[in-house]
């Protein structure tokens, strides 16, 4: 496994590339990460790596943090994230520094449109413009053939897929399940900062999530019923930022609700935020996983 540090040092992979051991119908496949590493992010490693080679980046990107929030407090741990890459067979590390990301001093950024507003967007102003920037960089530095993010940070997933259809970015996007603890609590590097207590509490939000999905199988379709429900368990939070139905890909307020939907939450507990969702597909009348990019077992070549 290469740890690659600078956008020279990516260069090795147009090495490999032409080399006769990189199955030429196989894609490169990159899993943007900003370590502190968990079974969540190894889970997308895992989905890579079954299409192609991998490249993991780890990178705490500053421009998605907004002025009092926990860049300085964000969890970094390279040695450890890397003992964690090593086994599953990761072909690169890309770990730039700050410098090398942000050094000279840009003056163009991506801004998301009408996906990025409201949910994250509306809690934290300019994430998902560091967001877009940051994932434009790394979709121009490493030229992966596939992309996979986690339905973990939905609106994430959703407002980049609008970014490389809008900027004709040519790179296959998929996402993974969310990778949840055995009590339901949904894997984030966040959740080191809870206490034994603040976990447990931290449970609300799957809660919540749980009893609408359950809501939802019964055959409840009332926005109105389904938000009530979600907000209901929310109270055991410290503070509810928001617990929302939304249509996907476009992440409107649902007249009806149907086709693929996604329930959001996030709420602070503790010193931490958190998010969580489901992406539900009901189209078939029924109740199913859905996907906001597309499935990466899906992968069907160059
Ligand atoms: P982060 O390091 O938090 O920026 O996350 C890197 C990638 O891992 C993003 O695409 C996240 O959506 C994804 N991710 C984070 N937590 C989980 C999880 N519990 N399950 C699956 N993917 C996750």
């Amino acid at each position: 496994m290469e740890i690659l540090r600078t956008a020279t040092d990516l260069r090795q992979l147009d090495k490999w590339r032409s080399e006769d051991n990189w199955r030429s119908e196989q894609p490169l496949v990159l899993v943007p990460t900003m370590g502190a590493l968990h079974p969540g992010h190894l889970s997308l490693v895992e989905a890579g790596a079954a299409l192609g080679p991998v490249v993991v980046s780890i990178f705490v990107n500053p421009t998605q943090f907004g002025p009092g929030e926990d860049l300085d407090a964000y969890p970094r741990d390279l040695e450890s994230d890397l003992a964690m890459l090593e086994p599953l067979g990761v072909k690169a590390v890309f770990a730039p520094s700050v410098t090398e990301m942000y050094g000279q001093p840009g003056e163009v950024t991506v801004q998301p449109g009408n996906r990025g507003q409201g949910l994250c967007g509306g809690d934290r102003p300019g994430h998902f413009s560091g967001v877009l920037t940051v994932v434009a960089k790394l979709l121009g530095l490493v030229r992966p053939d596939v992309a996979i993010f986690g339905r973990k940070d939905a609106q994430q997933c959703l407002v980049i897929r609008q970014m490389v259809e809008d900027l004709k970015i040519p790179v296959w996007l998929a996402d993974g399940p969310t990778v949840r603890e055995a009590d339901g609590l949904a894997m984030s590097s966040r959740n080191r900062y809870l206490s034994e207590e603040q976990r447990l509490q931290a449970l609300c939000l799957s809660r919540a999530l749980h009893s609408a999905r359950e809501m939802l199988v019964a055959g409840e379709r009332n926005r109105e019923k389904l938000q009530a429900a979600l907000l209901a368990e929310l109270s055991d939070a410290d503070k509810m930022e928001y617990a929302e139905v939304r249509l996907v890909p476009d992440l409107e307020e649902p007249v009806a609700v149907s086709g693929t939907v996604l329930l959001a939450v996030a709420a602070r507990v503790g010193p931490a935020r958190l998010i969580d969702n489901l992406v539900l597909d009901l189209s078939s009348g029924g109740v199913k996983d859905g996907f906001l990019l597309g499935d990466p077992q899906r992968w069907s070549g160059k």
